[in-house]
């Protein structure tokens, strides 16, 4: 245990002794960027409302791939014709995020505070009673909030809400209670029926937005939302979202998550304690954190300092 402390120290301190002889700038100048975990620089999320039947079906194709899902529920809705039943969430929703869509799926922009407030606790009780989770995540029903909304939804301990709200690129959320994904699935094609020009045109934005979030050597976040009963009825658009997920899966530059667990990540990372010459840097989170100082990749194991 002794040999260990030493060698620990020996690193910190050799590199703390090149810091100063060859750093020839002071460390406060440092470019200090977040990396999403294992030291990744690219995440992908999938962000899936209502709780449809369909489901059933997302999920297996999900699981096949390897790809993770947030699920935002309305318990009321839950075991009424076309949508998945009490009994079922747990299990179907395994490995993924089960979040938060209201008790009901009203427009919140029009209800009182007891209201927006009963929609929102009323949901998040009976989804912790189903999953036996804490659930922390919400989407606005139909994309509706105003910052009256945001206001009352803040304290009851809803940690991000979702929006509809794309932003067509791969920004990371700053504002939590507003988080506006990448793009709608397909983006807007399968929008009107029978209209083959609009869904090529709409199919080639998305997928150059994919193929852009492939190629990408920055931080790069796709956050993709829909409803997966939107891939039933006319069309191949299961098919559709095979395609996609062959793109997208399996590749070591991204990481698969769910809306909740990058929160965590990205409040960890906020959270890192830093000296006032920024050569040491404390991980007091249960979570290892990866950050990139002036181009070199650190991991900060949960509870370790660095010394740079
Ligand atoms: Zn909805």
């Amino acid at each position: 245990m002794k040999n260990i402390i030493l060698l620990i120290s020996f690193v910190f301190l050799t590199h703390s002794l090149i810091a100063q002889t060859n750093n020839d700038k002071p460390s406060s100048s440092l470019r200090i960027e977040m990396l999403f975990p294992q030291g990744k620089s690219k995440a992908l999320i999938m962000s899936y409302d209502d709780g449809p039947i369909a489901d059933k079906k997302l999920v297996k194709l999900m699981n096949d791939y390897g790809i993770k899902g947030t699920f935002h529920l309305n318990s009321n809705k839950l075991g009424t014709k076309d949508y998945v039943t009490r009994e079922e969430v747990k299990s179907l929703y395994t490995g993924h995020e089960v979040s938060v869509h209201t008790a009901n799926h009203p427009g919140l922009g029009d209800l009182s505070k007891i209201d927006i407030t009963y929609q929102v606790v009323e949901d998040r009780r009976a989804l912790e009673k189903l999953t036996g989770n804490t659930v922390r995540g919400m989407a606005y029903p139909f994309g509706n909030y105003n910052d009256f909304v945001v206001e009352t939804i803040n304290g009851l301990g809803i940690e991000y809400a979702r929006t509809t709200n794309d932003s067509y690129d791969f920004s990371i959320p700053t504002d939590f209670l507003r988080w506006h994904p990448s793009i709608h699935q397909f983006a807007k094609a399968f929008y009107i029926p029978n209209d083959t020009a609009n869904d090529k045109k709409e199919l080639a934005i998305f997928y150059k937005l994919v193929g852009d979030f492939i190629k990408s050597d920055r931080l790069a976040l796709l956050d993709v939302w829909g409803h997966s009963w939107e891939n039933e009825g006319t069309g191949n658009k299961w098919g559709e979202m095979e395609n996609f997920f062959k793109l997208v899966a399996n590749r070591k530059d991204i990481h698969y998550t769910t809306q909740i667990d990058l929160v965590d990540y990205i409040n960890a990372y906020k959270n890192l304690k830093f000296s006032v010459d920024k050569n040491l840097i404390k991980n007091i989170s249960s979570m290892d954190v990866y950050i990139k100082i002036d181009g070199k990749v650190y991991k900060l194991a949960s509870g370790a300092q660095l010394v740079l």
